[in-house]
């Protein structure tokens, strides 16, 4: 394992010359872009100040609190995410697992009870019990049950009527809709290829046309949009890859233009990653951009590549880190967008996850780490296609693939609306 501890590249005489330049042309997004500057530029150089032997450090303890208090009760601040509860069962979970802090036994077997509650009668887990099933919350709660690991956990799931969920989301030309009656993007694509690759219900007709509909998202930027034709895009670039990758596609997009427009997400002078161009860095993104790292360095290798590192992803790893850790932790617990916002479990689930994949090349066969500051900084890696940690990853392959693959929606069902529209 390599420490970095001495020399910080953001303590570099010549880290200035990083500074965003405007070419003489100010805009209200260069202006937002020194403010953000100046703010990160003060965090440096007041850590600097204090420390003569810089040794970042990640407030475990702070961030174990915050997580622990998070799963039995919430501020009203989070009253706006009451369709989104599986999420912060998922963001928690994962938060700890990343912290390696177990859960107690009944911890979990309550987390196992709510999320029940949240699946719908159809199929597929809602926001919160009793709303309607959604991609999102069903791509929350199975990565939470898989976090949790235990029988109890993988038994929530009903994997026959989550397929049939997701063959009512599943649209002709090979796209879903996030919920019957809503929108379509590449989330719902990735969302459902996790659930069903996880829980084992992938059929033959499920994905079909899949790997096209998110090929048409990757525009000229090299990055893919939400939905054809609209611009590059961190988190929506990370679902339509990873979704490539369970698919088992991932050849069929640009990968060197997909290389270039992410490696260009890194920011010069604050280390972490901005979501499209022209806008700010934000913490989450040390996920949603640098995860997309390992998938494009496994998708290259596998094309025969041997100009590859086998000890680095291509991004800055140490500079990710140094953000992460000066400019994105709250002091008395949890992690954020940038320094002057409030912390989240959003925030510190994808700000932690990203550390992780920074600190972590490579898998079980071909392992380099890279971790700046103390030894006790080091995260559990994470698997960075699904987003939880490898062994639970592998567990529930394991225990899913024991059980057989549901039939999906059966044939009368397409007679029968053959024979409806043969009466119009
Ligand atoms: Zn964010």
């Amino acid at each position: 394992m390599d420490t970095v501890a001495s020399s910080l590249r953001c303590f570099e005489e010549c880290h200035p010359l990083e500074l965003f330049k405007d070419d003489g042309l100010q805009t209200v997004t260069s202006d937002e872009q020194r403010k953000v500057e100046r703010s990160i530029q003060n965090v440096f150089s007041t850590y600097q100040q204090m420390h003569s032997s810089p040794q970042p450090a990640l407030l475990r303890e702070q961030h174990y609190q915050y997580l622990k208090k998070g799963l039995r009760h919430l501020s009203d601040a989070y009253e706006c995410l009451d369709a989104s509860r599986p999420w912060l069962c998922y963001w928690i979970l994962h938060s700890l697992e990343l912290l390696e802090e177990p859960v107690p036994a009944s911890v979990a077997s309550d987390v196992c009870d709510f999320l029940s509650r949240c699946q719908s009668s159809r199929g597929g887990f809602a926001g919160g019990p009793g709303q309607h099933p959604h991609l999102a919350p069903t791509y929350a709660a199975v990565n939470a049950l898989c976090i949790i690991g235990t029988e109890k956990a993988y038994n929530v799931i009903n994997r026959d009527k989550l397929l049939d969920f997701l063959f009512s989301v599943k649209q002709p030309d090979g796209s879903f809709v996030m919920h019957v009656g809503g929108e379509v993007d590449v989330r719902s694509a990735y969302c459902a290829a996790s659930v069903a690759s996880l829980t084992n219900i992938i059929t033959p007709a499920l994905f079909e046309g899949t790997q096209h509909w998110i090929l048409s998202c990757q525009n000229w930027e090299g990055g893919l949009g939400g939905v054809p034709g609209l611009e590059a895009h961190g988190g929506y670039t990370f679902c339509g890859m990873a979704a490539m990758v369970i698919l088992g596609k991932e050849h069929m997009l640009d990968l060197k233009a997909l290389l270039r427009w992410v490696t260009g997400k890194q920011m010069r002078f604050e280390g972490g990653f901005q979501g499209r161009c022209n806008k700010l860095v934000d913490g989450c993104y040390s996920f949603w951009q640098a995860g997309l790292l390992p998938l494009l360095h496994r998708a290259l290798f596998t094309e025969g590549d041997s100009t590859l590192s086998l000890t680095n992803w291509m991004f800055e790893q140490q500079a990710l880190q140094e953000y992460i850790l000066l400019c994105c932790q709250n002091p008395a617990g949890g992690l954020l967008d940038k320094p002057g916002k409030s912390r989240d479990f959003y925030h510190t689930c994808y700000c932690l996850s990203g550390l992780s994949i920074a600190q972590h090349f490579g898998n079980r066969d071909l392992h380099h780490e890279l971790v700046l500051g103390r030894g006790e900084n080091k995260l559990a890696p994470t698997h960075p296609v699904y987003n939880i940690c490898p062994e639970k990853v592998g567990q529930a392959i394991q225990h899913f693939h024991r059980l057989p693959v549901p039939e999906g929606p059966r044939a009368e069902a397409a007679t029968g609306e053959t024979g409806a529209m043969d009466q119009l």
